[in-house]
């Protein structure tokens, strides 16, 4: 990324110490997003990180992920399908489960909405650990698309999640 634009993304984000426990500090982007200009560069930022992967759709992360991803979608002309939280959506789904540092979680697409060889971008406020990122490719994976890529906002680099996203692409905007 850039010098200017990404100082003044990262000037955007908000850290919150011990959101939401003790010892997580949590990356707040709704400075980022309250700021017409800023939102448009992020969004601008993402589209730069993802050329060259070739894909078809977006498959966005509830809820953050949505927010990035939609409009990343329209700006590259693709189609975009929202991965949510159980229990949202209305038809048959595909659900896969994964584990959180506290319990378990889990995250589902309609079945239809991945079809065999669809080439997927997975895209994410922030990667940390990983296992939100690597479920959904797995949900992809079931329904027989191909993961085309990751593409984030923000990457918590220490917590080393690329490790579980295998050997496919991954674009960051903001490593952290
Ligand atoms: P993970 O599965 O650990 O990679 O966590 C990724 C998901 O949790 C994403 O949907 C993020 O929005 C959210 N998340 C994890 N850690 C943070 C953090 N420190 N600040 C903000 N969001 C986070």
């Amino acid at each position: 990324g850039g010098g200017a634009v990404e100082a003044s993304l990262r000037a955007r984000i908000r850290q919150v110490p011990g959101y939401p426990v003790p010892g997580v500090t949590f990356l707040d982007i709704t400075p980022l997003l309250a700021d017409g200009a800023a939102l448009g560069q992020a969004v601008e930022a993402l589209a730069a990180a993802v050329a060259g992967i070739e894909f078809d759709r977006v498959l966005g992360i509830e809820a953050r992920g949505f927010i990035l991803g939609a409009p990343l979608a329209v700006r590259l002309g693709k189609g975009f399908i929202p991965a949510r939280k159980p229990g949202k959506l209305p038809l048959e789904v595909a659900r896969q489960e994964y584990q959180l540092e506290y319990g378990q979680a889990a995250i589902e697409v309609h079945q239809d909405a991945i079809r065999p060889g669809d080439r997927i971008l997975i895209v994410d406020d922030v990667l940390a650990t990983g296992g939100t990122s690597a479920a959904a490719a797995a949900l992809v994976e079931q329904l027989g698309g191909r993961v085309a890529g990751f593409a984030y906002l923000i990457e918590i680099v220490a917590l080393g999640g690329r490790r579980r996203l295998g050997d496919r692409p991954v674009r960051v905007v903001l490593p952290s």
